[in-house]
């Protein structure tokens, strides 16, 4: 066990108190602070020796208390077309994080919880029960593992590859809400990873509470789960829809802070054949939006194994982007990246599990007895 503070996913005024505990004198804590955040966020580092601009004593007390580590990588795959899937374990339990490159940006898909309490019908994590929820430098850190996989570092560098964080991976951000708010203000730190808010984009499956506080605190792009138009269709499809029905939904979004023809909601519709694909509904789902500043992305759904659904038929997705279209929406297909590594939109999971209470005590016990001399 490494006994060292971790560093990452600390805000500056926690790394300063880190700073003050480990002996640095409060008047140098905010100089070292500053210097300590370049080379981590900035840099990338992941070593204290390397910080040559540090004084040597300074380095190996910081290499004594503190630790950079990042979340370890179980696995890397890469997609055919690029894309790349990070299975991450970190306390025990795994998560995954994808890498979507395009022409002039990349975009990494960021988990917030081991699992997921949403139950999606059509979405594969929702088969997997909430495990726990990531801690700030587990979500952090997975922006420092891809950067570090692609060699991307320094963070401000004229072409860096990661441009764009969606909180689009396992789980459901808004029922994580501090540790992802704490994570994002790093991300979003122009003196560190520095990906400007607009670029950051929180993805909901509605939890219509959290949305004004996600609006004034976070302040990133908001995307919203939509894939109905009528609350009988989204309760089954997004049972969450239960509790904050269409309406009170949309309001939420209508009410988001600083929405304008640059700054608009996106609205995420899985087409599922025969479920949610008709015309009519791409035309309620026009005026369901009215007034709102909004971009549809139309998702063709990803299978996996066992799902009780099937992806609409192509000639009929584009049937309905036109519909929606014509209104006036930009309506992207989004082209399934990753599908041939289970890292497309919907199909990540990992094999972690909620252990119960007597099953870890168990493990103690049995860890105990190892330990115990005979
Ligand atoms: N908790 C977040 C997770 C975002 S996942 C949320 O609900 O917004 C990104 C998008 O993929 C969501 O709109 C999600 O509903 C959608 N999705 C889930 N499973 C899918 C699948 N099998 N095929 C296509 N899209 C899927």
């Amino acid at each position: 066990m490494d006994e060292r503070h971790p560093l990452i996913g600390l805000s500056t005024t926690e790394l300063r108190s880190a700073l003050a505990a480990a002996g640095v004198p409060e008047k140098a804590a905010p100089m070292r602070a500053r210097q300590l955040w370049n080379w981590i966020y900035v840099h990338g580092a992941r070593d204290f020796g390397a910080m040559s601009n540090l004084a040597k004593e300074f380095r190996a007390l910081s290499a004594d208390t503190f630790s950079l580590a990042r979340p370890e990588i179980v696995s890397e795959q890469i997609s055919n077309d690029g894309t790349r899937k990070w299975l991450l374990r970190s306390g025990g339990q795994e998560f995954e994080t994808v890498f979507i490159p395009e022409p002039g940006r990349g975009t990494l898909c960021v988990s917030s919880q081991v699992g997921c309490t949403l139950n999606c019908r059509f979405c594969h994590t929702g088969t997997q029960r909430l495990v726990r929820n990531l801690t700030p430098g587990e979500i952090v850190g997975q922006v420092m593992v891809a950067r570090d996989r692609l060699s991307d570092w320094p963070s401000t560098g004229e072409s860096r590859r990661l441009t764009n964080v969606v909180m689009m991976g396992m789980g459901e951000p808004l029922y994580n809400f501090d540790n992802v708010k704490a994570a994002l203000a790093i991300v979003a730190d122009g003196d560190g990873l520095a990906l400007s808010k607009r670029r950051i984009t929180l993805s909901t499956a509605g939890v219509v509470p959290m949305i004004p506080r996600a609006g004034a605190e976070i302040g990133s792009a908001l995307a919203i789960s939509l894939h109905a138009v009528r609350d009988e269709v989204r309760d089954v499809l997004v049972p969450l829809n239960k509790k904050y029905p269409l309406a009170q939904l949309l309001g939420a979004c209508r009410a988001y802070p600083g929405l304008s023809n640059a700054r608009r909601i996106t609205f995420e519709y899985v087409m599922l054949k025969g479920v949610n694909d008709s015309l009519a509904e791409a035309r309620e789902l026009v005026r369901l939006i009215a007034g709102i500043p909004a971009k549809i992305n139309l998702i063709p759904f990803n299978p996996w194994p066992g799902a009780p659904h099937e992806c609409s038929d192509w000639a009929q997705i584009e049937k309905f982007a036109e519909i929606v279209n014509r209104a006036g929406y930009a309506s992207p297909v989004r082209t399934p990246r990753g599908r041939d590594i289970m890292a497309a939109c919907g199909q990540l999971k990992s094999e972690s599990l909620k252990q119960r209470a007597s099953e870890r005590m168990a493990e103690f016990r049995s860890a105990e007895l190892v330990r115990m001399p005979s």
